[in-house]
């Protein structure tokens, strides 16, 4: 039988609808959450990535503003722009898009940003709010595929899970945030020995590693959930057509296109193996805007005490 598939658009539909509804509560109570998104220089991708930010903002009614430094800005005055945003009563979230301009010291600007208005959830302090069970601000992809399993009614209590990767913005705090829910968790990595057996002892896989199509079936225990979190872009004919030989339609699309998104897991033989399995694109991918806005109304209820009615 062929695995569920899991469908990260429509939550993130969902989860930006309750917002919506919420957001307009905090604001008829004087209370409307903002969020600033610092875009430095010229990057075409983060140009579109702020876009879309800024368009979810609008969609659920949050307050936003791009502030646009330009190429040359120095770590100084990135530094005081982000004290001035820290400064500021209305604005909750403070978004400072990656990669900066290669001059500026960008772990520097980023440990500036109040842990208050961190919305990325980056901030040592935020990791360990995390690490602690505290409240407090999670990086928006982990907390989204929390999100994925808990309205996809995926029992995590007591289950094995299984995480591939153990970067600080993915593996670390995903596998926390499964250890907070009762999971057994285990960590790989890229010198873990014998990983495909012991992926194959997961009941929720989550795969981080940035290696298209790298899960293959034999790292998936039949019935498992797995939760691709890799975006890889593929611009070889011959890796399209050794990945997705079966899918016809994708190969179509590549040569319309030049390229093609595939995850870490392997796109045929997740859909024969698993039990329930997020695609790319489609799945972990689009809960990372609505987490951000999510953060953003948390961030807006943490630091201004409540904001009228909290969220169950
Ligand atoms: P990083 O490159 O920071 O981390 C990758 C991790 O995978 C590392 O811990 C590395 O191990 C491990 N790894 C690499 N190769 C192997 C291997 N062959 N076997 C086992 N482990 C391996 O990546 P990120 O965590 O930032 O991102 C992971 C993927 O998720 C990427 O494809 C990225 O594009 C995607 N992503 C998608 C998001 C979304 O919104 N959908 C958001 C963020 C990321 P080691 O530590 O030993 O080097």
């Amino acid at each position: 039988m062929a695995a569920r598939l899991l469908n990260g658009n429509a939550i993130r539909d969902q989860i930006l609808s309750e917002l919506r509804a919420e957001v307009a509560g905090m604001t008829a109570a004087g209370c409307r959450p903002g969020l600033a998104a610092v875009l430095a220089g010229q990057n075409p991708a983060s140009e579109v990535y702020v876009r879309n930010k800024i368009k979810a903002c609008e969609s659920v009614g949050i307050y936003s503003e791009k502030i646009t430094p330009p190429e040359t800005v120095s770590t100084q005055q990135m530094l005081d722009l982000v004290s001035q945003l820290n400064a500021r009563d209305e604005i909750d979230g403070i978004l400072v898009q990656l990669p900066l301009p290669a001059q500026v010291d960008s772990k520097r600007v980023l440990l500036a940003v109040d842990p208050a208005k961190d919305v990325d959830g980056f901030h040592p302090f935020n990791i360990g709010l995390l690490v602690t069970q505290r409240p407090g601000l999670v990086a928006c992809t982990p907390a989204g595929i929390m999100e994925i399993l808990k309205r996809s009614h995926i029992p995590v209590s007591g289950r094995r899970a299984v995480v591939l990767g153990r970067s600080d913005i993915v593996g670390k705090p995903v596998a926390f945030l499964l250890l907070h829910e009762n999971a057994t968790v285990t960590i790989c990595h890229s010198r873990t020995e014998n990983l495909a057996a012991i992926a194959r002892e997961a009941d929720i896989l989550i795969a981080a590693i940035g290696r298209p199509a790298m899960v293959t079936r034999d790292f998936i225990r039949p019935g498992a959930t797995v939760i691709d979190v890799g975006t890889n872009r593929l611009d070889n004919a011959a890796d399209v057509e050794r990945i997705f030989a079966g899918m016809p339609s994708k190969i179509e699309q590549f040569r319309e296109k030049g390229s093609l998104l595939v995850g870490d897991v392997h796109p045929v033989d997740v859909v024969e193996t698993a039990g329930a399995y997020t695609p790319v694109p489609g799945g972990v991918g689009p809960l990372t805007i609505s987490m951000l806005m999510a953060n953003t109304v948390k961030a807006a209820r943490l630091r201004r005490g409540g904001c009228g009615v909290l969220r169950p």
